[in-house]
């Protein structure tokens, strides 16, 4: 697969923030989550790729060629930011076609780009209305068109989700499929939401301040967790000591409440384990725990309990949290293996 986009030891600093070597790929029609806590540098890192702020150091590329000194015009890459806005006084259709007039191709081929991206972001019914009045669904799906028409290598989405009811969430993450599917267009995503990552993203990268601390793909990131940071951000909220072993080649963690078996490149002293892996057991040799508490989640249950001297979450499906109560003993077990951490977190990586 080619890349898209590559960016290579990107550094910047502005006032006390910093860009700390950031380096990343994307394959044609690949789609790339970056999350990370409000403030990491997820907004510089877009500004940086497409051309609005420049590194200190560093490559950014796009199809293969560098456009690190280019113009954010001449990149091919478009830019939705978070408070993307639309010319107020102009009509939707105007918005859209804006950037057109300044393609140096054909009348065909400019109402082909248009209705394309009319018809992707789902837009014809209110082509002829003001941008203003426009409801926060609509006027993104506009931004989104406005960009789609130049047919851009990479786009760049900074919160496309944030601030929409749960049905404009539901429709834009319908179009934003439709664009994977449909068009050769390399994403980048912006989100701190979990949910929108794994409703569509391929690849996942974690940034911290200013670094990415983990990139791979979404399974990768969320089930093999390199660092605490990442584990903790991508929800492996459980992290507990262990004392790790191999036996019979397999790596074995022996933790206050049981023995765990383990994945994680080597041995390590603590270990990552995600609330919906422990389950409440009816079986035998299980984790002994009193419940602490008990939240309904809708879709499943939290319960916190106390495994030892370890206070544990657990995502469980209703139907077995039924009937359990608050100080009440239960047996937990593991579906899944806890995720060795390395016993010390590398803070310049
Ligand atoms: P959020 O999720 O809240 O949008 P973010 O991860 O996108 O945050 P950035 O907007 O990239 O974070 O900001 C990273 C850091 O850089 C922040 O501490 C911000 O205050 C700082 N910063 C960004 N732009 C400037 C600027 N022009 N001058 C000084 N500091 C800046």
């Amino acid at each position: 697969m080619s890349l898209a986009l590559r960016c290579e030891s990107l550094r910047l600093r502005i006032g006390e923030f910093e860009l700390r070597s950031v380096s990343l790929e994307l394959g044609s029609g690949g789609y790339l989550v970056l999350l990370g806590p409000s403030g990491c540098g997820k907004t510089t890192l877009l500004k940086t790729l497409c051309g609005i702020q420049r590194p200190d150091e560093g490559v950014v590329e796009v199809d293969g060629e560098e456009v690190t000194d280019l113009a954010p015009n001449v990149r091919n890459i478009g830019y939705v930011p978070q408070d993307a806005t639309l010319f107020p006084h102009m009509k939707v259709r105007d918005n859209i076609s804006f950037g057109l007039r300044y393609l140096h191709t054909d009348e065909q081929d400019r109402r082909d780009r248009f209705d394309r991206a009319v018809q992707l972001m789902r837009v014809s019914q209110f082509l002829d209305r003001s941008c203003e009045g426009l409801s926060g669904g609509e006027a993104k799906r506009v931004s989104l068109a406005r960009s789609l028409v130049l047919s851009p290598s990479v786009i760049l989405l900074d919160e496309p989700l944030g601030m929409l009811d749960p049905i404009s969430r539901e429709e834009l993450v319908s179009a934003l499929r439709d664009i994977r599917r449909e068009t050769g267009t390399a994403t980048v995503h912006v989100t701190h939401d979990r949910e929108e990552a794994w409703a569509l993203g391929r690849t996942c990268a974690v940034m911290n301040d200013g670094a990415i601390e983990q990139a791979g793909t979404l399974q990768q990131v969320f089930r093999e967790p390199a660092t605490e940071f990442v584990a903790r951000f991508t929800g492996a909220s459980n992290i507990i000591p262990v004392e790790c072993e191999r036996v019979n080649g397999e790596l074995v963690g022996r933790s206050a409440f049981g023995i765990l078996r383990m994945n994680g490149p080597e041995c390590s002293d603590r270990a990552a384990i995600r609330p919906e892996w422990l389950q409440v057991s009816q079986g035998d040799g299980a984790i002994s725990a009193i419940l602490a508490s008990v939240r309904d989640r809708g879709a499943f249950v939290e319960l916190e309990v106390d495994a030892g001297s370890e206070r544990l979450v657990a995502h469980v499906p209703p139907q077995q949290a039924r009937g359990l109560t608050v100080g009440g003993n239960l047996l937990m077990r593991m579906e899944g293996r806890a995720f060795g951490l390395p016993s010390e977190e590398v803070a310049d990586a």
